[in-house]
């Protein structure tokens, strides 16, 4: 038996290449080799690799035109231009040095082997613990700290190497909304995009609650914006609102793009989350993947920035995998209950409204 194992996925090279060119307080700064580094040196202290659930694994290397599954020949020669030139400033907030490309193709194929290994049950649940991010990349351009779009590279990666047909639920819980990852499935009926995040809603942004797909991918793209200051309590009550969606779709695998820039402390993200939330938010998505999918989780690293809590939000979460206790280190402040509870029900009756016609769980 080899599918109550969980699968650890990462590339020593994830903590050490690709390194910011500024030093804070610059925004890209955040997004450096020490997040994986403390990560794995949190899973060592904690003798998370002993446990015989646990296995290491490293991506392998792939060849260039898996890319070109999710990105244009355009994108992909500048980003490997600019990597081989030294490196560079793209937009203010993506970075370019010369491992970039190598990196980025690494972090590719982390989560295509997260996913694919999932899926053909060699492993219960995956985590990939992979840099940079992904989940704002588009098809043409990088964008937010993020080069390729891993996680919508391993989705067409299932669909056109490996020939999976099976439905797919992608549950994006990073503070920002995944706007690159969304586009990809926008018209795809058979990819569900749920996404909680936090957003200013003074502003005009894109991932309000009427971006619902199209064509016939209508009613599959679900954005649960939210204000500033997301609880504890309100998270998890906001995981229980999509999981009737989640069972209504029936996916064949639970695909989380899992940021935890929600996280109290994280210097970007205005969230107030502590690392248990993620605790009680691994069990219980397994329980919903007990129920639909054999257990098929994949846990895709997307943004998280504060080095303390990336360590306990990721053992915590891993935990709850393993159904074993958690406690939080005692720095972390009692959870929060509540912040927005009002304005979080009006924006679940708004969503339900604007969406009932396209499904019958609500
Ligand atoms: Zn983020």
């Amino acid at each position: 038996m080899t599918d109550n194992k969980i699968g650890i996925i990462f590339h020593e090279d994830f903590a050490l290449k690709h390194i910011p060119p500024y030093p804070k307080p610059t925004f890209i700064a955040f997004e450096h080799p020490n997040r994986v580094k403390v990560m794995i040196e949190a899973l060592n202290r904690d003798l998370i690799f002993d446990n015989k659930r646990i296995l290491k694994i490293v991506p392998p290397t792939i060849e260039d035109d898996i890319i070109g599954l999710a990105h244009s020949k355009f994108h992909i020669d500048m980003i490997r231009k600019i990597s081989k030139g030294g490196g560079g400033i793209i937009d203010d907030e993506v970075f370019v040095t010369q491992d970039t490309f190598e990196l980025a193709k690494k972090a590719v194929s982390g989560a295509i082997t997260a996913v694919e290994q999932v899926i053909k049950k060699e492993i219960g649940q995956s985590i990939a613990l992979i840099r940079p991010p992904g989940h704002h990349a588009y098809r043409d351009k990088a964008s937010g700290l993020c080069i390729f779009n891993n996680i919508a590279l391993s989705v067409l990666y299932l669909r056109e190497k490996l020939n999976f047909s099976g439905k797919i639920a992608i549950i994006d819980i990073d503070n920002h909304f995944g706007d690159g990852l969304a586009h990809y499935f926008y018209e795809d009926p058979s990819v569900l995009y749920i996404s909680i995040h936090e957003y200013d809603f003074s502003q005009m942004d894109l991932g309000f609650i009427d971006e619902l797909g199209a064509g016939d991918g209508l009613g599959t793209n679900i954005n649960i914006p939210v204000p500033e200051g997301l609880s504890s309590n309100e998270f998890l009550e906001l995981i229980s609102f999509i999981e009737p969606f989640l069972r209504e779709f029936a996916p064949s695998i639970l695909i989380v793009a899992t940021g935890f820039d929600t996280y109290f402390a994280d210097p970007i993200g205005n969230g107030q989350l502590t690392s248990e939330t993620f605790y009680h938010f691994s069990r219980k998505l397994m329980q919903i993947a007990k129920e639909l999918c054999e257990e098929r989780i994949a846990f895709i690293l997307e943004g998280g920035y504060s080095i303390i809590g990336l360590q306990y939000c990721l053992l915590a979460l891993i935990k709850g995998l393993l159904n074993e206790s958690y406690s939080a280190p005692i720095f972390e402040p009692k959870r929060v209950e509540y912040s927005n509870h009002q304005n979080l029900d009006k924006i679940k009756k708004s969503i339900v409204k604007i969406i009932k016609p396209y499904w019958n769980c609500y």
